[in-house]
């Protein structure tokens, strides 16, 4: 058995209802809370109740949109300000990683980006972040148990992750009742992320015993929990399903890395404001059809042949299914969710170059199972448009 390493979140909280314990919880990492959340959520007045009831105080910050390193810096700002001691996050990856952000500059010196690659000096994060509560409302990014939180730099239009161990969150508390309220819409293209991220991690090149429990267990579930889900979002069901698909993406990207979807994602998600689940989505069936090709092509014998047949089974439930049947399972879904092209968000072909390049630089996609050509990356981007 190979060597490995797992890390997670302290604590793991799930289940229906257990949303209650927040207050509680929150008063067990400190007595002044910065409470970052989304615009809105039908649940915000009861998680302020829930934290009165515990005597935990807290300064509220807003976050709409995908975070920016500027938006930290201010939230960072406004947490010493408010001398808070712990972080909750409470909203969709959005909200979270901005938390953990600010979780991680409370303790350690100098600025957020002597911390980041790009544009600075990449430092490393060396003392453990401020005890950060975790409490996603949507069910796609896992990030209540990743250790990295994804930054925007809109004036060099790049994304960047600050990434360390002291980052994951102390508790991440995972009620699945949250995410009653997500729209259609946004069930569908978190839910394709959270397939990726049990999919990609589960042929990555850093796949372990450990990761591929939860990818296995991720891959035989989300199947009939995502279109069911997004027909009728008071499925509880379903919406139990998916965020446990999405802990279990979290879960194994944290520890075995992910693939040429996420390495795409990432230039695509700097350069055009458009979702990152929706990219995800688009690209995901088109990055499965390419590796196949050059798997066959260039490595017949890499395991990762083996693994996308089983996926196929596990997708379209039929054991005898190969792996040309999932790829048309994933086609479906795109088409039944209604993912637009990625031109819908303004990428035209003179950006393809550009996109290739950077995304030949982008950590994920070192994961992917067989090194793709830039003229493979550039074909599957031309279909995405
Ligand atoms: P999001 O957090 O941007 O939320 C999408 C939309 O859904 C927002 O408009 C939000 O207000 C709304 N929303 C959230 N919860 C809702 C609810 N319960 N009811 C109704 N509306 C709700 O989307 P996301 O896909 O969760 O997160 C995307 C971000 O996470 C991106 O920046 C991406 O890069 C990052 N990400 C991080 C990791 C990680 O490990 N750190 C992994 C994957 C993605």
């Amino acid at each position: 058995m190979m060597a490995f390493e797992f890390a997670t979140a302290h604590r793991i909280r799930f289940g229906w209802g257990v949303f209650e314990e927040s207050g509680r919880i929150a008063s067990m990492l400190g007595n002044v809370a910065f409470l970052v959340r989304g615009k809105y959520h039908p649940d915000q007045d009861r998680l302020r109740d829930l934290l009165r009831e515990n005597q935990v105080l807290f300064h509220e910050f807003i976050v709409d949109g995908e975070p920016t390193v500027d938006l930290v810096k201010q939230a960072v700002a406004q947490a010493i300000e408010g001398g808070c001691n712990c972080v909750i996050g409470f909203g969709g990856g959005s909200v979270i990683d901005t938390a953990k952000a600010v979780s991680a500059m409370l303790t350690n010196p100098g600025q957020l980006e002597d911390y980041l690659e790009v544009i600075g000096a990449g430092k490393t994060l060396e003392v453990p972040a401020a005890p950060c509560l975790a409490i996603p409302t949507t069910a796609g990014t896992g990030s209540e148990v990743t250790r990295n939180a994804v930054l925007g730099i809109p004036d060099v239009a790049i994304k960047v992750s600050l990434r360390s161990p002291l980052m994951l969150p102390a508790v991440a508390l995972v009620d699945p009742a949250l995410t009653r309220s997500v729209p259609p819409s946004i069930t569908a293209y978190t839910g394709m992320d959270a397939l990726t991220q049990v999919l990609e991690p589960y042929v990555s090149v850093r796949a372990n015993v450990m990761t591929d429990m939860f990818c296995r267990e991720g891959l035989q579930r989300v199947s009939k929990a995502l279109p069911a889900a997004f027909k009728d979002g008071a499925d509880q069901e379903a919406r139990k399903t998916m965020a446990w698909v999405s802990l279990l993406g979290g879960l194994a990207l944290a520890n075995a890395g992910l693939g040429a979807v996420h390495g795409l994602a990432a230039p695509i998600g700097g350069m055009f404001k458009a979702p990152h689940g929706a990219i995800c989505a688009r690209l995901l069936p088109l990055v499965v059809r390419t590796n196949l090709k050059a798997l066959r092509s260039r490595q017949p014998e890499n395991p990762a042949l083996e693994r996308y047949r089983e996926i196929a089974g596990w997708l379209t439930q039929r054991p005898d299914a190969q792996p040309e049947d999932g790829v048309a399972w994933l086609e479906q879904m795109v088409s039944q969710f209604g993912i637009p092209g990625l031109g819908t968000y303004g990428m035209t072909r003179q950006d393809i170059p550009v996109v290739v390049e950077r995304s030949l630089r982008a950590s994920s996609m070192k994961g992917n199972p067989i090194p793709l050509t830039s003229d493979e990356l550039t074909a599957i981007l031309e279909d995405a448009l």
